[in-house]
């Protein structure tokens, strides 16, 4: 693939035209905005082919849904919306000033140029969905991405220059060592998506210049499902959502915590249900293969871990055979009841298999799940409204779905982000617009200065000093 240009270049190139350009007005954001929105409805097909060749066999239907529509649905919220948010908001001034015609306002500007760094498991939509808020807040920008999604790197970095110059948006491709390079500069915003161990080290290297970072992580997205549930409704949209890009997403439950007396009937209409989906899994188009070989070999670990270790482990959907394996497509694996130690208790699965695990008491899951790191997303299936709301009040997770799973990450128009080891900031919303706009606060004197004549300046007069202890008030 060729490098074309240095991100160290490209930030140079984009700051001196954000500097020489001025203000951005709202119709120049919004066509930066709607010249992705072009690239994608032009593009869509080419894109679509490309994420199928980097997963060896994505389906059509699944690359448009959640790449495609998903960041055409963040695009378009925010060029609708981009005129309502930029207006400078009045706020009271400073008194005595203000009775002398002092006024403030807040005003949010560009920040400047975007570094954006995004994943191989939602190629364009980590990329793209960011995007959307980063160019609504009129800044610049400079994408990075996934070397495991090549030819959608690849696709992309050839189709951005017919819609933007480089000093507007651009593209630089590579793997960890062009990444590093990439976090290292002295962007005025860094948006990262990855797992939290990279994250780590982009927040390390964003430390060294003070740049702001976003930070969209992962973790272990537990599911509680209350005693209250729909125990067939809740394993089938489980199950749903599980199989989305055969787990390899964010959001994807890891995690069903669920009473001891219906873990039976919970594993059963999951397996039911994902056989339903999937009754075969070699040669299936509809089965979202895992992305390449050591992400395969790496969950096949966690499974094979946890059942040397006494776990029961439940196939759900067409039993694997040579043909699967070779296409690494592979049935969903419920593993029941791993101990604590297993490497699938700890380590965030994001692939093709569920875990399983029982409580006596909501409360004892939501103790474990509080004493684990935050998680991007949390779960609540059932129907009695004091218990989800008291799950909801003990829990802190990115954001959350009741009684489904993923959904809450389809809101265009509310903030998507994680909490603790899921990441920190924002995009999508008027919130994941102020994250890349400066929150400016500006102070216009009054025609007047009463300081002087109110004897407040040097030499202080007597009375100042009873004035100022007559105004330390509760
Ligand atoms: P990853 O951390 O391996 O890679 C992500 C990006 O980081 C890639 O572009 C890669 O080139 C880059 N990178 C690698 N080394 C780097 C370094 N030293 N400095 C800077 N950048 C570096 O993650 P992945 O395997 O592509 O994605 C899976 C992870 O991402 C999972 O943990 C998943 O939960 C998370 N994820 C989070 C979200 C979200 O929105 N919160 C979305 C998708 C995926």
């Amino acid at each position: 693939m060729a490098r074309t240009e240095s991100p160290g270049s490209l930030l140079d190139r984009q700051r001196a035209a954000f500097v020489r350009e001025g203000p951005v007005g709202a119709a120049a954001r919004q066509g930066r905005i709607q010249r992705v929105i072009d690239l994608l409805v032009q593009h869509n097909d080419e894109l679509c082919a490309a994420m199928a060749d980097d997963f060896g066999g994505r389906p059509l239907v699944f690359s448009m849904m959640n790449d495609i529509l998903g960041s055409l649905g963040a695009l378009k919220a925010a060029r609708d919306h981009l005129p309502q948010w930029l207006a400078d908001q009045p706020r009271p001034s400073v008194p005595p000033f203000d009775q002398f015609g002092a006024t403030a306002w807040v005003k949010l500007q560009p920040k400047g140029v975007v570094g954006i760094i995004g994943t191989w498991n939602a190629p364009l939509f980590t990329l793209l969905a960011p995007l959307a808020s980063v160019f609504a807040a009129g800044n610049r920008a400079v994408l990075k991405p996934s070397e495991l999604a090549p030819r959608t790197a690849e696709t992309l970095q050839r189709r951005v220059p017919e819609f933007f110059s480089p000093d507007e948006l651009a593209v630089v491709t590579g793997g960890p060592e062009v990444a590093a390079e990439f976090s290292a500069q002295a962007w005025d915003h860094l948006v990262f998506t990855g797992s939290t161990e990279v994250g780590k080290l982009v927040m390390q290297a964003a430390a060294r210049n003070l740049v702001p970072v976003t930070l969209e992580l992962g973790g272990k997205s537990p599911v509680l499902v209350g005693r209250s549930a729909d125990i067939a409704m809740a394993a089938e949209r489980i199950a749903v959502g599980k199989a989305q890009n055969s787990g390899q997403l964010c959001v994807s439950p890891d995690v069903v915590w669920v009473h001891e007396s219906q873990v039976e009937a919970l594993v059963a209409a999951l397996q039911a249900t994902y056989a339903g989906l999937y009754p075969k899994t070699g040669g299936n188009p509809d089965v979202v293969p895992v992305v390449n070989a050591r992400h395969f070999e790496r969950v096949e670990s966690y499974v094979a871990d946890a059942a040397a270790r006494g776990a029961q482990v439940v196939v759900a959907g067409g039993e694997p055979g040579r043909q699967a394996q070779a296409e690494r497509r592979m049935p969903l694996r419920i593993v029941v009841k791993p101990p604590a130690d297993a490497v699938i208790s700890q380590h965030e699965i994001f692939g093709p298999a569920l875990v399983v695990q029982s409580y006596d008491q909501i409360r004892d899951a939501v103790g474990a799940i509080n004493q684990g790191p935050r998680p991007l997303a949390l779960y609540y299936f059932g129907n009695d409204e004091a218990e989800q709301a008291w799950v909801l009040d003990h829990t802190l997770s990115g954001g959350v779905a009741i009684n489904d799973v993923l959904m809450h990450a389809a809101l265009t128009e509310a903030p998507f982000g994680g909490v603790g080891s899921s990441g920190m900031g924002h995009y999508q919303g008027r919130e994941g617009f102020l994250a890349f706009s400066h929150v400016r606060s500006v102070y216009k004197a009054g025609g007047h200065d009463p300081r002087r004549e109110w004897g407040m300046l040097p030499p202080y007069a007597p009375h100042l000093e009873g004035m100022m202890r007559a105004a330390v008030t509760a």
